[in-house]
């Protein structure tokens, strides 16, 4: 197996090659030439614990990483940095089934990923002769920035430099990244949204004059956002996950299907989700849940992808994206190359672009409202003491829209994304108005009471770290900042 273009299908890369540039040369991304079968059965995979069926995934995908390298990756991953062995564990509260991606090290899903990554990359690297230093550039909607910090602060032989946008994330958001240590990370707040923060990272990445000065200085970019395949791949490994917990404990029988709602903002969790149906998982449906920037919900009704609309800044940063870039690896998927590039190049040039290919896709779209947004948040609680975030919370509130919609009683999976600790304002809000006017760090003893969940070490942390980063760039300015600042 090898890595494509979703634009070219001539362009061949090994998986470590594809994980060292992160994005085509012509702009598009890397995907499989044929999205591998699963090789062992259910009744193997229910066997196995989380490293085990990682390496069962990652080796489908990863095919020139040997099997010690592969496992090097997973054992330095997932340790203790989670707080649970299960690593994801499987909860059901009210009516659905939740997968709690957020017991890594910042809390969110992006951990999965990002824990790995680094290990991925120094292989990766070694493997291609590679002597450069390495410059990630991230731009984050609210969690990559700092999952990616924590993965890459002081590993040796890389720089790591974030965009978030400075008015678009949680207090706490912001907090943990701008208080982040470690001598090779740079973090800097835009004067935009993340659409404009991701553009310019990959006009940046496709700037061959750009790249070309950096390597006569020694540097290398790539990327650690869900446009790098290594992102994608391990994100797979806990939709198989997810299925083998739901068996286990008497939710399904083995071979019955599952749903997945997934809060979706650049459509990375939901595409590994959609990777593993194809794999031979047996799902029935996912839900793409969107927040008020409701581009994919649109796009899902009536094949038209619109990115000409406000932008709106929600309860759920994280999602708030217009541009969702792996949306281009479905598309691929279902639709090829000539297509895909052609709807591409109408989403640069005019912002939309409109499909005929997604008659019963088994992709729907739904979305939440902010109102609806909080009263999930507090009827999840009143039903089971449950406390979800703000993500979590629109999944929720779009299942319910899909269940009374289309009468699926397929058990459904939500995608727990993150720890209601981070946004802890808004969710202790929708449980009591009155909290409002309240400091974030006492709404999080707040929550500690009502949802009985203890606060999170590296939460608690943060309330009396020093401020490390300071940058602000204008949105136009950004390629400027990443010149100026690695030659100086
Ligand atoms: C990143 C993120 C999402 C959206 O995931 P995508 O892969 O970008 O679709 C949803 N919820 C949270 C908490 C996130 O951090």
């Amino acid at each position: 197996m090898h890595y494509i273009g979703t634009r070219n299908e001539t362009i061949s890369a090994t998986a470590s090659q594809a994980i060292l540039k992160g994005i085509c040369n012509d702009g598009g991304l890397f995907v499989p030439n044929e999205i591998p079968k699963m090789d062992k059965s259910l009744q193997e995979l229910m066997e196995m614990d989380y490293k085990a069926l990682a390496y069962e995934v990652l080796k489908l995908y990863l095919t020139d990483f040997t099997e010690e390298e592969l496992k090097y990756c997973i054992e330095n991953a997932y340790d203790e940095k989670f707080d649970t062995t299960k690593i994801v564990p499987l909860v059901k509260k009210a009516d659905a089934l939740f997968l709690e991606l957020f017991h890594g090290k910042t809390l969110a899903f992006k951990d999965m990923a990002l824990s790995i990554l680094p290990y991925f990359m120094k292989i990766a690297a070694k493997k291609n002769g590679i002597d450069k230093e390495i410059v990630i550039l991230t731009a984050t909607s609210g969690d990559t920035g700092k999952a990616a910090l924590e993965g890459f602060a002081d590993v040796e032989g890389t720089k790591i430099i974030v965009f978030f946008p400075e008015d678009g994330v949680s207090p706490v958001q912001k907090l943990q990244m701008t208080t982040q240590e470690g001598k090779n990370t740079c973090v800097v707040g835009i004067r935009g949204n993340f659409d404009d923060a991701q553009s310019a990272v990959k006009s940046i990445f496709t700037d061959e004059q750009l790249s070309q000065k950096l390597e006569e200085r020694g540097y290398l970019f790539s990327s650690a956002n869900s446009i790098n395949i290594g992102r994608l791949v391990p994100q797979i490994v806990y939709y198989f996950y997810a299925y083998m917990q739901a068996v286990k404990q008497g939710e399904i029988t083995i071979g019955q299907k599952l749903n997945f709602t997934v809060p979706t903002g650049n459509f990375g969790d939901i595409l590994a989700g959609y990777y593993a149906k194809c794999m031979g998982l047996p799902v029935h449906h996912f839900v793409c849940a969107s927040n008020d920037n409701k581009v994919l919900y649109d796009f899902f009704e009536t094949g038209v992808y619109d990115k000409n609309r406000t932008f709106h800044v929600t309860v759920s940063p994280s999602m708030d994206i217009l541009i969702s870039s792996n949306l281009e690896r479905f598309l691929c998927q279902l639709a090829g190359q000539q297509k895909t590039k052609a709807w591409m190049e109408a989403l640069q040039s005019k912002g939309s672009y409109e499909t005929q290919e997604l008659k019963n896709s088994e992709i729907s779209g739904e979305y939440a409202t902010e109102k609806e947004t909080f009263e999930a948040i507090k009827k999840v609680y009143d039903q089971s003491g449950y406390v979800m975030d703000t993500h979590t919370a629109v999944a929720y509130a779009s299942y319910e829209k899909y269940k009374n919609k289309t009468k699926d009683t397929t058990p459904m999976v939500i995608a727990a994304t993150a720890s209601p600790y981070k946004f802890a304002k808004d969710v202790m809000t929708a449980l009591d108005k009155s909290n409002a006017k309240e400091d974030t760090f006492a709404l999080m003893k707040k929550l500690e009471a009502v949802s009985k969940v203890p606060i999170p070490e590296s939460i608690r942390e943060i309330e009396t770290k020093k401020v490390i980063h300071h940058h602000i760039c204008e949105k136009e300015n950004i390629k400027d900042f990443v010149t100026n600042y690695l030659l100086g």
